[in-house]
């Protein structure tokens, strides 16, 4: 899967968001934890291949 990994910042796990643009020009991201079912603020960890 292509995408982002992010880390939600509520619940501290790591899960990818399959989009292609650039996130880590955003740095903070608001969106959907699947976790904590709720949005959250998140960090891009990394790029997934
Ligand atoms: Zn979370």
């Amino acid at each position: 899967m292509t995408g982002w990994i992010l880390k939600c910042s509520q619940c501290g796990r790591e899960w990818v968001l399959p989009v292609s643009f650039r996130l880590n020009e955003i740095g903070r991201l608001y969106h959907f934890c699947p976790y904590c079912r709720e949005n959250t603020f998140h960090t891009t960890v990394g790029r997934e291949p």
